[in-house]
């Protein structure tokens, strides 16, 4: 299900667009002012955000030039100034639509489904783990740890894919080979090791202490698994 960080300062407004998204069937997150926004958008990873421009604390705009430092994520802003001269400024600022206030709204979820659409068709074959820490993408065949590129092999690559279509799930060196390379690729159980080996420089923070590979002894290896 879709995560909708909320973000409207008039709790009256808020209750009203927290209800139609959540009949929309999203998980809806709540802030009444830009800190709170802030701090949400860093523990929830919401796929969009509805953020007012006038809030206490920080201001709308500030909040949004904050998440555009770490993120593309897609946000609606709402505002009760009119003028055109602000509906540049805001899509100058990152905001990938704009609702004026007073608003419908029915509107405003036309709009919400609009952009997730969009986002959603163009992440498709985007694998997101540990809160989008860990991004898969299986098109291009690359790998994002913390928002930087990660450079593997075709082999690290596929070995990976392969832990994380069922993350938690333990797989033998033999399965690893048989699914990542076919049954009939000829490598010895000790080439897996190596390859994790390598991945786990890669990609863990401390590989000594993997969070994403984790060795389960006697048997083989599993991807961690993640909320
Ligand atoms: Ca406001």
């Amino acid at each position: 299900m879709k995560k909708i960080l909320l973000v409207e300062d008039e709790k009256g407004i808020s209750s009203i667009v927290k209800a139609y998204l959540e009949k929309e069937g999203y998980i809806v997150f709540c802030a009444f002012d830009g800190k709170r926004a802030i701090e949400l958008f860093k523990e929830e990873n919401p796929d969009l955000i509805v953020l007012d421009r006038m809030l206490p604390l920080i201001s709308g705009e500030e909040v949004l030039k904050n998440i555009r430092e770490s993120s593309d994520i897609p946000v609606i802003l709402l505002t009760a100034k009119v003028e055109e001269d602000d509906r540049i400024e805001g899509f100058q600022l990152g905001a990938d639509d704009y609702v004026t206030k007073p608003f419908s709204p029915k509107e405003l979820m036309e709009r919400v489904k609009a952009i997730l659409r969009r986002t959603s068709a163009d992440s498709s074959n985007i694998l997101s783990f540990d809160n989008g820490n860990l991004l898969i993408n299986t098109e291009n065949y690359s790998c994002k740890v913390d928002g930087k590129d990660i450079s593997l092999t075709n082999n690290e690559f596929t070995i990976l894919k392969v832990l994380f279509s069922k993350p938690g799930k333990i797989f033998t060196r033999e399965e690893i080979i048989a699914i990542a390379f076919g049954e009939s690729y000829e490598a010895y159980d000790r080439a897996i090791d190596t390859h994790i080996k390598n991945i786990r420089q890669k990609i863990e923070s401390n590989p000594r202490d993997p969070k994403y590979i984790k060795t389960v002894y006697g048997i083989g290896y599993k991807a961690g698994e993640f909320n």
